[in-house]
């Protein structure tokens, strides 16, 4: 089946043949039709489904007819984050090459206001936003949302999760009851389905491939670690030094602070990777997401709310420093990997009971075991533990990239303002009590004889693990 039976203009469908797009996925094939018919659409489907496109390329058909007006837009697209919302703004350049006259505008927080208010005084087609900056534009008067004819509620759950509901309910009502609405989730708990029931009109309901399918392409691993951050450090660091075919990888942490303590310990020991939370302000977010894309670093340390949804189309890699909280970011983080038919590795690293109590919750929602490293058939032999020294021999070992790797984010204070990422309420402001750490890093093996390691220092910023094995022998002094 191709494109050419969906009912897209000839415009639309030479860009989408530009792209080399041949055949629609599930859920253009099934959403479009319906988008066009100026049906309400329930798409049921996560991120790498090619779910933008599904609204992307019909929003384009639809708009070659009419003008927009100043300060009224005549469709809205809602994401959660700005980096999806930049994301979407970068199909409606692809798909809309042959579409020069059309105003696509971004409205997003962390940039200036004035920009954006041009960008809306000049009559906008298509508005991209996160709610609160939305709703800021429109308490200053600046922007009436009564001439949008469509709208698009894009990653609504994960817009339940970070406490955006409510501004949802506001703009929807902001916004004319005859308006067409496209509402796109990747789960429905109760809440969406309320909002769901209330805002859309006899919709037409579209689901693809559920979670577990959605991941096939992809090799799911444990691996056990100690329960100290620097025990989960050094874990990392063995992942990654004998992981096979490295390419990139994402690794996610549940908390923005730990994506900023593990990205300083990687540059401290010579990796190349750049971070990504919510705390960094947006311009050092979006250099380090494009120096991710263009491959000019290797490792990304990530939240999932900054990096839901984002399409990085190539990555090889995902750790899971920290086992998600919630079953479903799991899937979420995972489907950064093995898209497009592309293979990929995924591995959890999983510290103590409560881990190994959040990974049986994952395993109930994707319906398959997840095996542990070391009883796969074939899977790399447990690296080496690397030869340590006693913390009070420990040379403090400059790192050799560090000038270069040297972050470019500014972390921010918390605002009083709305900010996006700045209000997740599931998103834990405390660390569980820990049992003590466990007296070595390990990547689980059963038939482990290695004598037990000496403790380990609370902080790993001194380990010559990056050493050759020959300076670290002790060496016996004769007085
Ligand atoms: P999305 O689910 O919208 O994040 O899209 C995931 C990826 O699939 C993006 O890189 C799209 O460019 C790509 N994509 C979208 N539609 C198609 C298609 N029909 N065939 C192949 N790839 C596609």
């Amino acid at each position: 089946m191709s494109f050419s039976h969906l009912g897209l203009s000839e415009k639309v469908l030479a860009a989408v043949a530009a792209t080399g797009y041949k055949t629609p996925t599930p859920i253009q094939d099934q959403a479009i039709p319906h988008v066009l018919a100026r049906r309400d659409v329930l798409g049921i489907a996560q991120t790498g489904t090619g779910k933008t496109a599904a609204f992307v390329l019909p929003m384009l058909t639809m708009l070659e007819t009419g003008r927009a007006r100043a300060r009224m837009p005549r469709t809205l697209i809602l994401e959660p984050t700005r980096e999806l919302a930049a994301q979407v703004e970068e199909s409606f350049i692809k798909y809309g090459a042959n579409h020069p006259k059309l105003n696509v505008a971004l409205i997003i927080g962390g940039v200036s206001f004035d920009d954006q208010d041009a960008k809306l005084m000049r009559g906008v087609d298509v508005l991209i936003a996160t709610p609160g900056r939305l709703l800021d534009h429109n308490e200053r008067g600046r922007l009436l949302l009564s001439g949008v004819e469509l709208l698009v509620i894009d990653e609504a759950d994960r817009m339940l999760d970070m406490g955006f509901i409510p501004d949802i309910e506001r703009i929807c009502k902001l916004v004319p009851f005859t308006r067409q609405t496209l509402f796109f989730t990747a789960t429905m708990p109760p809440e969406i389905r309320r909002i769901t029931e209330q805002f859309l009109s006899n919709p037409v309901r579209v689901e693809v491939s559920k979670p577990a399918t959605t991941v096939a392409a992809t090799t799911q691993l444990l691996a056990r670690s100690g329960r100290d951050g620097a025990e989960k450090r050094d874990t990392l660091r063995r992942l990654i030094r004998s992981a096979e075919g490295m390419k990139n990888a994402i690794i996610f942490c549940n908390r923005k602070r730990d994506v900023a303590t593990l990205h300083r310990s990687l540059l401290r020991h010579g990796f190349s990777v750049q971070a990504l939370h919510g705390d960094m302000d947006q311009s050092a977010r979006t250099a380090a997401l494009e120096q991710f894309r263009k491959n000019e670093v290797t490792l990304l340390v990530a939240s999932d709310v900054a990096a839901r949804g984002l399409d990085i189309p190539d990555v090889s890699h995902i750790y899971n420093f920290d086992v998600p909280i919630h079953a479903d970011d799991y899937v979420h983080r995972i489907g950064r990997t093995g898209r497009a038919g592309r293979n990929g590795t995924a591995i959890t690293i999983v510290a103590g009971s409560n881990d190994a109590k959040a990974v049986a919750a994952i395993e109930k929602l994707i319906g398959q075991p997840i095996p542990y490293m070391d009883k796969i058939a074939g899977t790399p032999a447990e690296p080496q533990q690397e030869p340590r020294q006693e913390p009070r021999q420990e040379p403090r070992h400059e790192p050799r990239h560090e000038p270069r790797h040297e972050p470019r984010q500014t972390a921010r204070p918390p605002q009083r303002g709305r900010h996006e990422n700045q209000r997740r309420p599931r998103e834990p402001e405390r660390r569980p009590q820990q049992p003590p750490p466990a007296p070595v890093a390990r990547i689980e093996d059963a038939r482990s004889r290695r004598a037990p390691q000496p403790a380990r220092k609370p902080m790993d910023d001194g380990d010559a693990s990056h050493l050759p094995a020959f300076l670290l022998r002790p060496v016996t002094v004769k007085a």
